[in-house]
C-alpha cells in the first residue's frame, strides 16, 4: 500500500469507525421480534415475564453493553433479574462507579471539593423499571424495546452519549409474577367476548395494586428485592412507569401536584419537575401530543410509594402515567366522548398540545414511554455532574439541618409494651439504610435516664429525612381551590406516624447530643443472611425467609431474648404482644389448650390491664422453644379464665380482586392462623356453621359482595357475587352462633343485608 493510500485508509477508518461499530452492534444483536415472535407493542400481543427474560438473556449473550444479574426471586419463586446497560468500559469499571454513587449518597465527612471531584469522575446511575401495576401492560413491554434501542445506539450520538455517561439499571418489570398472570389471562380470553375482562384475582400474590404502597412497610418480597437493589446502588434518578393518565390527557408527567412534603430537598423537587418538563418537550418534538402536569392527584406527600420513598433519600423520582388504557386491544376515542371542557382542544399552560382523538394502541403507549425514558436518560447524561453533585449537596444540607436543630436524634427504648414491635419498626428503617445505633452504657439525656441497649438514631445523616417523615407526626395542609371552596380530599394516605400505628415508644431528642452520649453510641451490626438462604432468618419478626436479615444493620436489631418466669401449670402471655397470636396458633398446632383471661379497662384515664392468654398442655421444651422463637415476655401462672377453642376461620375471597383480602390472608399466614379461602360458591353452598366458627369479610363494598361482576362481563365462573342465597347462608351462620367479622366497608353489607339495628355514622364523610 503506498503512503497516500494508507493515509486515506486511516482517515476513512477513523471517520467510519463509530458508525461501523454501531451498525455491527445492531447486526449481531437480536431484535425483540426475532426472539418474541412479534414486535413490541403489536396489537393483541403481550410478552410475559418469561418471554421478556428470554429476550434479555439473548441480549446479554450478544452484547457487551448489557449485563444481566440475578437480584432475587419473586413471591411465586420466579428468578428475577436486572439488566445493567452502559458502555463496555463503564461496565468493566461498574464497581468503582457504584462506590462513587454510594459515597455521594452518604457524604458524611466529605468536603465540597472532594464531592466535586467524585461528581466529575462518576457516572449517573439511573434505575428504570417496567412497572408494578401489571394490568397497566405497556411499561413492561417498553423495557424490552428500550434495552434493544440502547444497546444498538438507536439514536446515534444521543444514545452513545447515554452509554458513556449513564449506567442504566433496567428492570423489565418489578412485578414479574403479575406480568405473566396478566399476559396469560389476556391470551386465554383473546378473541372471546371476555377479551377486556378484568383479572379475577390480585396481580401480586397478596396485595395487588397496593404493591406500590409498601415502600417503607417492606412487607412483600418484591418490595424488599427492589429496595435492597436500590439501596445498594443509590441511583441519582429512578423512573417509575404507570398507565393511568387523567383523561383525555395522553400522559401525566411531573411537576407533581400539591402538597409537597417538607422533607424533600428543593434541589430534588426542582430536578423532578425539570425531568418531567424535558420529557414533555421530547414528546412534543416527536409529535406525541397531549402531555399534562400537576393538576389534582399525583402529589408529592406520601413516602409509602415504592419509588417515592427514595425522594427521602434525595433521589430524583421521575414518574409518568401514560396512555388512555392499559390493554393490548386497540381502542378508538372521539372528541365528543371527552369531558365538555376538553372538547375545544384549547391549549393550556400545562396541557399544552391536545390529542385530537383517534386510535390508541399498545404501541402508542409504548412509543410515548420510549420517548420519556430516553429523554430521562438524555438529561441524566447531559447533567451527569450536576446530578451527582446535587445528590451530595442535598445530603450535606440534610446533615447540617439536623446537626444544628432538633430533633438531634430519636431514642427507642428496649422496654416497650410489645418489645418486638420496636424491632419491627427499627428493622424497616435499617433496611432503608437508616443509621441505627445502640447505647453501650447508660446515659442521661434531657433529664431522663436511658439504659445500655437503648437504640438511638442520630439524625445528622444524609437520609435522615426518611426517619423524620416516618417517626414524626404529619400535619397535612388544608388545601382549597379558593378560600370558600371545600377542603380538597387528599389523593392518598395523609398520615402514617409509625410510632403511633405500631404502638412503639419513640423519643425525639431536642438538644444536641453531648460527648458522653456520642461516646456510648455504637453502630448496630449483625450477621448478613443471603437472600436465598433457606428457613426463616428471624422467626420473631413478621416477614418470612431471609426477610430483613440481608441487611447487616437490620440483622443486628433483635428483641430482648424471650423470658419465662414464675411458676404454675399455665404459660401466660399478655395480649399486647403481637407474637401472642403466633404462640396461640403454634400451641393449637401442638394439641395444647388455650384459655383467655379478659382485660380490665382503666378508670379515669388509667391504663387498665391487658387480656392474657393461658396455654396448658405444652411440654417444657416446646414452651421454651416458643418463648425463644417469638421473643415472648411470658410467665407461668395458675389456670383460670375461659376456654378458647381454636376458631375455624373462613376468609371471603371475591373474584373482584380485594386488596384487603390479600393483606388479611398474608397476616393470617404470617401469624399461623388456620383458615380457608371462602369463594362465592362456598358461601352459597350454605351450612357454613358446620365448617366455620368465624367468617371474615374483607374491606369492600356491600354491593360487590352480593353482586360481584355482572354476568357477561367475565367468563361465567367468575361472574356474580354471593347473591341472595349467600346472604341467607351468612344470616343463618350468624343465627347459629357463628361470628361474622366485617372489615371497614363491608360493615355496610352486614348493616344492610343482615338488617342490623346500627347505623354507619361516618358513611357520609
Ligand atoms: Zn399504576
Amino acid at each position: 500500500m503506498n503512503r497516500r493510500l494508507a493515509m486515506f485508509a486511516l482517515a476513512f477508518a477513523a471517520f467510519t469507525a463509530p458508525a461501523l461499530s454501531s451498525s455491527l452492534a445492531a447486526q449481531s444483536v437480536p431484535t425483540p421480534e426475532s426472539v418474541l415472535g412479534f414486535a413490541v407493542g403489536d396489537d393483541f400481543r403481550l410478552a410475559s415475564y418469561e418471554d421478556a427474560l428470554a429476550y434479555f438473556q439473548a441480549l446479554d449473550a450478544a452484547s457487551d453493553r448489557l449485563e444481566l444479574r440475578q437480584i432475587g426471586a419473586t413471591s411465586e419463586g420466579r428468578p428475577w433479574y436486572i439488566a445493567l446497560i452502559s458502555s463496555p468500559e463503564n461496565l468493566r469499571n461498574v464497581d468503582r462507579y457504584r462506590e462513587i454513587s454510594l459515597r455521594l449518597a452518604h457524604p458524611e465527612g466529605l468536603s465540597d471539593a472532594e464531592a466535586r471531584a467524585l461528581a466529575q469522575d462518576g457516572k449517573t446511575i439511573v434505575a428504570i423499571e417496567g412497572g408494578l401495576h401489571a394490568t397497566e401492560t405497556a411499561h413492561a413491554q417498553h423495557t424490552i424495546q428500550l434495552a434493544y434501542d440502547l444497546v444498538t445506539e438507536k439514536d446515534g450520538a444521543t444514545t452513545s452519549a447515554i452509554l458513556d455517561n449513564v449506567i442504566t439499571l433496567l428492570w423489565t418489570s418489578i412485578n414479574p409474577d403479575g406480568q405473566t398472570m396478566v399476559a396469560d389471562w389476556y391470551e386465554s380470553n383473546l378473541g372471546t367476548p371476555f377479551e377486556l375482562s378484568p383479572l379475577p384475582g390480585l396481580y401480586q400474590a397478596y396485595i395487588g395494586h397496593d404493591n406500590n404502597r409498601d415502600g417503607y412497610g417492606l412487607n412483600m418480597i418484591e418490595t424488599r428485592v427492589v429496595q435492597r437493589l436500590v439501596r445498594s446502588w443509590e441511583p441519582q434518578v429512578m423512573y417509575s412507569h404507570h398507565q393511568t393518565s387523567p383523561f383525555p390527557a395522553t400522559i401525566w408527567l411531573p411537576p407533581y401536584a400539591d402538597p409537597v412534603h417538607g422533607g424533600m430537598h428543593p434541589l430534588i423537587t426542582r430536578m423532578m419537575s425539570f425531568m418531567g418538563m424535558a420529557a414533555a418537550n421530547a414528546l412534543e418534538a416527536r409529535g406525541q401530543l397531549g402531555a399534562t402536569h400537576m393538576g389534582v392527584g399525583y402529589d408529592a406527600w406520601y413516602p409509602g410509594y415504592n419509588d417515592f420513598v427514595s425522594t427521602f433519600h434525595n433521589v430524583v423520582i421521575m414518574f409518568s402515567e401514560t396512555g388512555l388504557h392499559g390493554s393490548a386491544t386497540p381502542r378508538f376515542y372521539r372528541v365528543q366522548d371527552f369531558p365538555p371542557q376538553d372538547r375545544d382542544l384549547r391549549p393550556g399552560s400545562l396541557h399544552v398540545s391536545r390529542w385530537p382523538g383517534g386510535w390508541w394502541r399498545l404501541k402508542t403507549s409504548v412509543d410515548y414511554m420510549l420517548t420519556t425514558s430516553m429523554s430521562t436518560l438524555d438529561v441524566a447524561a447531559k447533567y451527569r455532574e450536576n446530578l451527582l453533585f446535587n445528590r451530595y449537596q442535598a445530603g450535606r444540607d440534610v446533615i447540617q439541618t439536623y446537626a444544628e436543630g432538633p430533633p438531634y436524634a430519636y431514642l427507642v427504648p428496649q422496654e416497650q409494651r410489645d418489645p418486638v414491635a420496636a424491632v419491627e419498626l427499627l428493622r424497616r428503617l435499617a433496611f432503608h439504610s437508616t443509621d441505627v445505633q445502640q447505647l453501650t452504657a447508660p446515659v442521661t439525656l434531657e433529664g431522663r435516664d436511658y439504659p445500655a441497649g437503648t437504640w438511638i438514631i442520630p439524625m445528622d445523616r444524609a437520609n435522615a429525612s426518611l426517619a423524620q417523615a416516618l417517626l414524626a407526626p404529619q400535619d397535612y395542609p388544608e388545601l382549597r381551590a379558593s378560600p370558600e371552596a371545600p377542603v380538597d380530599k387528599p389523593y392518598d394516605v395523609a398520615g402514617w406516624t409509625l410510632p403511633y400505628q405500631m404502638d412503639v415508644r419513640v423519643i425525639a431528642v431536642g438538644s444536641p447530643l453531648g460527648d458522653d452520649v456520642r461516646a456510648a453510641m455504637e453502630p448496630v451490626s449483625g450477621d448478613v443472611v443471603p437472600w436465598d438462604a433457606p428457613g426463616d432468618a428471624a422467626p420473631f419478626d413478621m416477614v418470612p425467609g431471609a426477610g430483613f436479615d440481608t441487611n447487616a444493620t437490620a440483622a443486628g436489631i433483635v428483641p430482648p431474648a424471650g423470658r419465662l418466669t414464675g411458676g404454675g401449670r399455665a404459660l401466660e402471655i399478655s395480649a399486647v404482644q403481637n407474637n401472642g397470636f403466633r404462640a396461640l396458633n403454634r400451641a393449637w398446632d401442638l394439641g395444647a389448650q388455650v384459655r383467655l383471661v379478659g382485660g380490665v379497662p382503666g378508670t379515669d384515664g388509667g391504663p387498665g390491664t391487658a387480656a392474657r392468654y393461658l396455654i396448658t398442655g405444652l411440654d417444657g421444651s416446646a414452651a421454651n422453644q416458643m418463648v425463644a422463637d417469638y421473643a415472648l415476655q411470658a410467665r407461668r401462672s395458675d389456670v383460670g379464665g375461659v376456654e378458647l377453642p381454636r376458631p375455624r376461620i373462613g376468609l371471603y375471597r371475591p373474584w373482584t380482586a380485594s386488596i384487603d383480602e390479600g393483606w388479611t390472608r398474608w397476616l393470617f399466614e404470617q401469624f399461623g392462623f388456620a383458615f380457608q379461602s371462602l369463594y362465592n360458591a362456598d358461601v352459597r353452598a350454605g351450612d357454613l356453621r358446620d365448617r366455620y366458627d368465624v367468617i371474615v369479610l374483607p374491606e369492600m363494598r356491600g354491593r360487590q359482595i352480593v353482586q360481584g361482576r355482572a354476568v357477561g362481563t367475565v367468563p361465567a365462573r367468575y361472574s356474580g357475587g354471593i347473591g341472595e342465597v349467600g346472604v341467607r347462608a351468612l344470616d343463618q351462620f350468624v343465627r347459629a352462633g357463628g361470628t361474622l367479622v366485617a372489615l371497614n366497608g363491608s360493615s355496610d353489607f352486614a348493616i344492610e343485608q343482615l338488617h342490623l339495628p346500627v347505623e354507619n355514622v361516618v358513611g357520609e364523610l
